[in-house]
C-alpha cells in the first residue's frame, strides 16, 4: 500500500500507512464556532487522527442548510493548531481550492463529485491528499478511474472511502459494500477508508459496521460525532454522540488489537 503523508499543525505528519489504523472524526457541519471547542478535545482525548467537519454542504434541497462557509475559516485554522489536530473538509467548488489550502489537511470530494472531473483535476494539481469518496452509484471500475484523473495530473495522495451505495435496498440509507473493500485492498496499493455513518444513516449502526470495517482490511474509519446530535442541522440520526464515540474508539482498539 502506498504511504500518505498528512500535514499537521505541529509539523510532524501523520502517516497513512500500512498497519497504521486511522479515525477521522467530527461533525457532518460545523454549524458554530462554539462547536469546534465542544467536539474538539474530546475526540482527540479519544483517540482521533484528524477531525471533520463541512463547511461547505451540498444539500439534496436548495433550502437545507448549505454550511457557514468562509466565516468559519478562521475559527478552523485557531482550532486546528489549539488541538494539533490535522483538518479534512469537502471541497465543492474549484474557486476554493486556494482560499483553503493553508488549513484543510485533506481534501474530501463527496460522493455527488466523485464524477466532477473538472475540480477531480485542479485537485490533481495540488499535493495536497484527497479523500475521494465512491459515488453512490459507482462501480469499482468508475471509482478507480476517478482516482486516475487525480493521479494523472501529479496528485499520488489519492484515498479512497467506501461510504455506501444505492441498491434495491430501502431500509438503511445506504448499502455498505465492504466486499469492495477488501477487493481493493487486494487489488490496489490505495488507503481505503470506511465511512459507516453515511452508509448506514443510522447511529445504533455505526459500531458493528466500523468493526467488520477493520475486519475486512480498512486503513481507518470516518466517523460523524456531534455532541446534541437530536440537534444537528445535517445527518443528526447517524451522528454519535460524544460518549457513544468514546466507547466505539475503545471496541475499536479491542478488535485491532485481537487481529
Ligand atoms: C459527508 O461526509 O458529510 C458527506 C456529505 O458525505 P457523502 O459525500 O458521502 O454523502
Ligand atoms: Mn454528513
Amino acid at each position: 500500500m502506498r504511504s500518505i503523508r498528512i500535514r499537521t499543525p505541529s509539523k510532524d505528519s501523520l502517516l497513512i500507512e500500512k498497519g497504521n489504523f486511522k479515525v477521522i472524526a467530527g461533525p457532518c457541519s460545523i454549524e458554530s464556532e462554539g462547536l469546534l471547542d465542544e467536539i474538539l478535545p474530546y475526540i482527540k482525548e479519544a483517540g482521533a487522527h484528524i477531525f471533520r467537519g463541512g463547511v461547505y454542504k451540498l444539500r439534496t434541497r436548495a433550502d437545507s442548510f448549505q454550511g457557514l462557509g468562509t466565516s468559519l475559516y478562521q475559527p478552523i485554522r485557531e482550532a486546528r493548531q489549539k488541538y494539533n489536530l490535522p483538518f479534512i473538509t469537502e471541497i465543492t467548488d474549484i474557486r476554493h481550492i486556494e482560499e483553503l489550502t493553508d488549513f484543510v489537511d485533506i481534501f474530501q470530494v463527496g460522493s455527488r463529485n466523485m464524477y466532477n472531473y473538472p475540480l477531480l483535476k485542479e485537485l490533481g494539481k495540488t499535493k495536497t491528499p484527497v479523500l475521494l469518496k465512491r459515488a453512490f452509484s459507482a462501480t469499482l471500475e468508475e471509482w478507480i478511474a476517478a482516482a486516475g484523473y487525480l493521479e494523472k495530473e501529479g496528485n499520488p495522495n489519492v484515498i479512497l472511502c467506501e461510504r455506501g451505495i444505492r441498491t434495491f435496498e430501502q431500509k438503511l440509507r445506504n448499502t455498505l459494500d465492504l466486499g469492495s473493500v477488501a477487493f481493493l485492498k487486494k487489488e490496489t496499493d490505495y488507503p481505503v477508508i470506511v465511512d459507516p455513518s453515511h452508509a448506514t444513516g443510522r447511529r445504533d449502526l455505526v459500531l458493528p459496521m466500523a468493526l467488520a470495517a477493520i475486519a475486512c482490511g480498512a486503513d481507518g474509519i470516518m466517523v460523524e460525532v456531534h455532541p446534541r446530535p437530536e440537534e444537528a442541522h445535517s445527518d443528526g440520526l447517524q451522528s454519535l454522540d460524544l460518549t457513544e464515540f468514546k466507547d466505539l474508539m475503545v471496541r475499536v482498539e479491542r478488535l485491532r488489537s485481537a487481529i
